[in-house]
């Protein structure tokens, strides 16, 4: 079955060569029970590795089956590993999360064979722990442990046994259990080779090879030299030789899934930390994003009130909008300014001059500090504010600089709760307002109340209030939408007149209609929204690393269980699926979370700050994709240091 010829390996320790294999050749055939011995350091082990595929000889030939193993891939080698070889390591080497049924069924899962659960059974029952199926290693002797580590050697039906000293973590009577057992399965037709150094347990096999050196230095048999038997069962493990060139099963996704899950749940605290990562950076883009929407939307809303036949005429630059201007090189406006754009009657149907400023108002104890803003009557129509309750000021009122006042709907809940304000008298910096009516509801803008507002007659704001000489801003509402270019050149001429304004002065006041404050607001949203998109990014960075790095925690940490998955059949493909599995699993779940935190604080935003948000389907779909991605992207690097791993030295690391 197996034959090596002239089998060389040498580790470089430093700059010490080790020849740990010195031109071993070594014949072994079906139904063989052999025992190879010497003493620590001969090379035993790295000889069992080489026969188990473990590991590769640096020179010398092997063939299995009559099939050459010089050029075997690290796929099929693994794929040979786990169908016809069942390896038993001293350290046992069980998972120890997994009760003892589940690590017995491991090589079933890479042989794409997880339904043959009762195999598993079968083999338990076979080396006697029928009644342990449940139990985990932890809670098992080390003789008990041993047999699960032979039950799961003997699930996927190997031909070849290799024990490397099984029982040298065990007390005498264990010993004797285990040697039992394999002597038992070399009845049953196995190929059994066992390294070992106690006499006693060479006692059992037929035939003793001892090393020294990297040597063989003899060759024994106790009692007569058998001919190999089950030569039915030989040809199929030729068979799988020679198919192991083809794909054949492969681990299932949900077992992929199931272990990731596994694994999350053995180091809870661990993992729900970088979950927290993912999950707040997500949170962060959804309710940034729903800000962002929110704003978007409220500013859209309001213009669309504002109708779209409006020009706004402001001391100022064009080009300096938002930067204050030297003293004296802006136009000042006044009444006759809107008097005389008011005589524009076939462009400017309607015009209302406007101030405004902060107030206190105060109403009993209540207290309440607000923007004021001073208008004409025609504002009533202009800007939708035809009053829920109580009238608007008339031109009487407005001549007279009467003390009325129309308070917006935060404003009259601050100061008079549910009770109806119309009539009341409430103190606006010290003096006193009639409450004439309270304003429609106006809603959340970005970042603003529109009803924490209160109107009051222009000239009283001016004249009483605020002690201002000229007038903030002048609204214009232009006949017809056609009309509004005309409308802007037309008022433009008329103030360059009234102001005997220079060629060089024309832009120290601007006029602008609803198509440049749109596209100034929009600007100015997105910026906003990207700079918060940005920062929400960052946070998902942020957590993206955290996962990384919990990741390479778990890789280091369980060397050992990847180097025992290497050894049993698992490929490179199979732990890197395994641990990006894990990665994206994490990721998903912080993602998951993170749209139900992020949704809940955009709501929370809404309710208590009262901006304007909204939860839109493509962000959470971002927030899904991202989270996947990140996943992908830093499980990837973990997941590729974990498959590269060599497994025998996966297997020695401490
Ligand atoms: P045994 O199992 O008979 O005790 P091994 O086969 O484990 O011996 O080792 C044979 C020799 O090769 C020893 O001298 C050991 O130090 C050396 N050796 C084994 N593995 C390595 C390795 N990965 N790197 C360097 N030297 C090694
Ligand atoms: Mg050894």
């Amino acid at each position: 079955m197996i034959e090596l010829k002239n089998i060389s390996k040498t580790y470089q320790m430093g700059k010490v060569e080790v020849n740990a294999l010195q031109g071993v050749s070594l014949t072994i055939n079906t139904g063989e029970f052999i025992a190879i011995m010497g003493p620590s350091g001969s090379g035993k082990s790295t000889l069992m590795h080489v026969i188990g595929l473990l590991d590769r000889p640096d020179s010398g030939e092997y063939q299995l089956c009559g099939k050459s193993m010089q050029n075997l891939s690290d796929e099929q080698a693994a794929l040979l590993r786990n169908r016809i070889i069942g390896f038993i390591f001293q350290q046992f080497h069980l998972l120890p999360r997994m009760n003892v049924l589940d690590n017995t069924c491991l090589p079933l899962i890479y042989a794409g064979k997880r339904a043959l659960k009762d195999k598993a059974r079968d083999k338990i029952k076979q080396v006697g722990l029928a009644d342990r199926i449940k139990h985990r290693p932890s809670e098992l002797s080390g003789g008990q442990q041993q047999r699960v580590a032979i039950a799961r050697s003997l699930v996927n039906e190997p031909f070849l046994i290799l024990a490397d000293e099984p029982t040298g973590n065990l007390d005498s009577k264990s010993r004797e259990e285990i040697l039992l057992v394999l002597k038992d399965l070399n009845q049953k037709g196995k190929t059994v080779v066992i390294v070992t150094h106690e006499t006693e347990v060479a006692a059992y096999a037929k035939r003793v090879i001892t090393m020294r050196d990297g040597k063989i230095i003899s060759d024994k048999y106790n009692g007569k030299k058998e001919e190999g038997k089950d030569l039915t069962r030989m040809e199929e493990a030729c068979n799988i030789v020679s198919a192991a060139h083809h794909k054949v099963g492969r681990a299932e996704f949900s077992d992929f899934f199931r272990q990731a899950a596994a694994a999350m749940l053995a180091h809870k605290g661990r993992s729900f930390l970088s979950i927290l990562g993912i999950l707040i950076g997500v949170a962060a883009v959804i309710a940034m994003l729903a800000l962002g929407t929110g704003a978007k939307e409220s500013i859209e809303k309001q213009l669309a009130s504002l109708g779209s036949n409006l020009l706004v005429v402001r001391p100022g630059s064009m080009r300096m909008h938002g930067v204050a201007m030297e003293a004296g090189s802006v136009t000042r406006f006044t009444f006759s300014d809107v008097t005389a754009i008011n005589r524009l009657s076939d462009v400017a149907r309607r015009v209302s001059p406007s101030v405004s400023g902060r107030a206190q108002v105060v109403y009993g104890s209540q207290n309440w500090n607000t923007q004021v803003e001073g208008v004409g009557t025609e504002y009533e129509t202009m800007r939708n504010s035809t009053p829920a309750v109580g009238r608007f000021f008339s031109e009487e009122e407005l001549r007279m600089r009467e003390k009325v006042v129309l308070l917006g709907t935060t404003v009259a809940r601050e100061l008079f709760g549910e009770d109806n304000p119309v009539g009341e008298t409430i103190k606006i910096n010290l003096l006193n307002f009639r409450v004439i009516g309270v304003l429609p509801t106006k809603g959340a803008s970005t970042f603003r109340d529109q009803d924490d507002t209160i109107l009051i007659p222009v000239t009283t704001a001016m004249f009483r209030l605020l002690g201002k000489e000229y007038i903030d801003a002048i609204y214009v509402e232009v006949a017809e939408a056609q009309k509004m270019d005309e409308a802007q050149e037309k008022i433009s001429d008329l103030i360059v007149k009234l102001h005997r304004l220079k060629k060089d002065e024309e832009d120290t006041f601007q006029i602008r209609n609803m198509a440049d404050i749109r596209s100034t607001l929009e600007a100015t949203t997105k910026t906003m929204s990207m700079l918060l998109g940005c920062i929400a990014a960052i946070s998902l960075l942020v957590g993206g690393i955290g996962i990384m790095n919990i990741m390479l925690v778990s890789v280091s940490e369980r060397t050992r269980e990847i180097g025992l998955r290497k050894a049993i059949g698992a490929t490179n493909r199979d732990i890197m699926i395994q641990f990006l599995v894990e990665a994206v699993l994490m990721a998903c779940i912080g993602g998951i979370f993170g749209i139900i935190l992020g949704s809940g604080v955009a709501i929370l935003i809404t309710t208590f700050a009262g901006w304007a948000v909204r939860i839109s389907a493509s962000s959470v779909i971002l927030a899904t994709a991202f989270s996947v991605i990140v996943g992908v992207v830093f499980g990837l690097w973990p997941a590729r240091q974990a498959s590269r791993l060599n497994p025998i030295e996966a297997l020695r690391y401490e």
